[in-house]
């Protein structure tokens, strides 16, 4: 029998809890009466406000500009007029500035113009997405410009699209393939035209085999040189590392990036919204976002304009069907809770969960078992690292490659002592970064 695909190292086996929202199709959400669009809805520094109180904006309209190298614009989802900028704090607890937007009770249609996007060259591509503002919408944000700018020392081989969505309950990419699966395979193809790559491999988890057979299906019509390959359900596949480990069997040493490895890895739903940069000339103010789990009346995948307020789309989706014990924004198991049903969703909001009662479990002494080194995808020694944290020895934990912990969670979901070994990991980067 043939093997399904998948990384060696670690790795588990949560329940996908995707039955709530995948049969959802995408439903745009009705406009808003007010967005906060935050300058800072990417990795690296945040953008530089272009407008102030009292001015109007165009729909699409570049209204933050990116204020270094890693960094990204931010344009306006709608035409409407700057209430005031105030100071926002985001699900992940970064804090900005944002602007607060009153739409107009008409709006523009999109442009149907179309680009050919054949005919431009990497560099005219590469700074359209720039122009567009296009970021990582994995979850990630890292900015889509400078991801795909090769170094000349540098050369790529194979573009590797993640379609895994390993995170439980979040079927937004799932509908992407489904419903703009030919936009995102274009979008591909652009982008494997700007780095040179010879090779587009998208990578699907096996759970998702409407979507393997879909996008295999629109590869022969079209003719792309791209291949869909299968995998085996196991987060954290939806990582660089371990996806292309599991598609490429590479294994990117510590420090570096898929680069230093001859790849580049992006996201499906980036991919769709460089399609809509490229082609249909739309910078990424929009977003397909799931909110679902136990708690929400009627689960969707939504279309939302980037700015939403998390209230707004509850409203949508007929609120809560209980009162949830938890709110988070992304994946359970990389997301983060919020309590303020004010905050605004980002370019990178894949997903709000309302989960219902959690198990309480009280935490004992390290029992020695040795789990959380099997999980770890890394191969770290969390236990240990744990250990070094909590007794202040940050410099033993930088020196135990604690830098390398990706938050996955893993270590915490097996954990029988039900330690805050994330939680752990998360402040000792922190405090360990602080003493250098
Ligand atoms: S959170 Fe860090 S230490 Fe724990 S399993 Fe993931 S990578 Fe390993
Ligand atoms: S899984 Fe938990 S109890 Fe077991 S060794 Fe790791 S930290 Fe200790």
């Amino acid at each position: 029998m043939q093997r399904i695909p998948t990384f060696s190292k670690g790795g588990v086996h949560p329940d996908d809890r995707k039955v709530y929202s995948r049969s959802a199709a995408i439903e745009r959400l009705p406009m808003p009466s007010e967005l906060i669009v935050a300058l800072s809805q990417h990795l690296g520094a945040p953008a530089k406000a272009l407008k102030a109180k009292g001015d109007t904006v165009m729909k699409g309209e570049k209204i933050g500009e990116a204020s270094g190298f890693i960094s990204s614009d931010v344009h306006s989802p709608v035409s409407g007029s700057i209430k005031e900028i105030r100071k926002v704090t985001l699900a992940n607890s970064v804090q900005c500035d944002a602007f607060v937007i009153v739409p107009d009770e008409v709006q523009p249609a999109d442009p149907e113009e179309t680009v050919d996007w054949q005919s431009l060259d990497g560099s005219e591509l590469l700074s359209s997405i720039k122009d567009m503002g296009i970021v990582g919408m994995g979850g990630a944000t890292f900015p889509a410009h400078v991801k795909f700018s090769i170094p000349k020392d540098k050369k790529v081989d194979s573009f590797v699209v993640n379609g895994v969505e390993c995170e439980p309950y979040l079927t937004a990419d799932y509908r992407i393939m489904l419903e703009k699966g030919e936009q995102a395979l274009e979008g591909a193809m652009i982008v494997a035209k700007i780095v040179k790559a010879e090779r587009v491999i998208v990578g699907v988890e096996m759970n998702k085999p409407d979507c393997i057979d879909h996008l295999k299906e629109i590869v022969k019509e079209k003719g792309y040189p791209i291949e869909i390959v299968g995998l085996k359900m196991k987060y954290p596949q939806g990582d660089e590392k371990q996806l292309l480990k599991a598609i490429l069997n590479r294994e990117i040493p510590s420090g570096k990036l898929p680069l230093d490895v001859g790849a580049v890895v992006s996201n499906i739903g980036t991919c769709n919204a460089i399609y809509e940069a490229i082609v249909l000339k739309k910078s990424l103010y929009e977003r397909v976002i799931s909110v679902t789990g136990e708690c929400i009346a009627n689960p969707k995948n939504v279309l939302a304009p980037v700015g939403t307020k998390m209230s707004d789309l509850l409203d949508f989706c007929g609120g809560f069907s209980k009162e949830p014990e938890k709110l988070i924004s992304g994946g359970p198991m990389m997301g983060f809770s919020f309590f303020d049903t004010e905050t605004p969703m980002t370019k990178g909001s894949s997903g709000l969960l309302a989960l219902g009662a959690q198990k309480k479990y009280r935490s004992t002494a390290c029992l020695n078992c040795g789990r959380c080194v099997a999980a770890c995808p890394i191969a770290l020694m969390p236990a240990k690292l744990y250990r070094y944290i909590s007794n202040g020895e940050y410099e033993e934990a930088m020196n135990t490659s604690l830098m390398d912990c990706k938050e996955c969670g893993c270590c915490a979901y097996v954990c029988p002592a039900h330690l805050p070994l994330v939680h752990t990991m998360k402040t000792g980067k922190k405090l360990g970064r602080k003493k250098k």
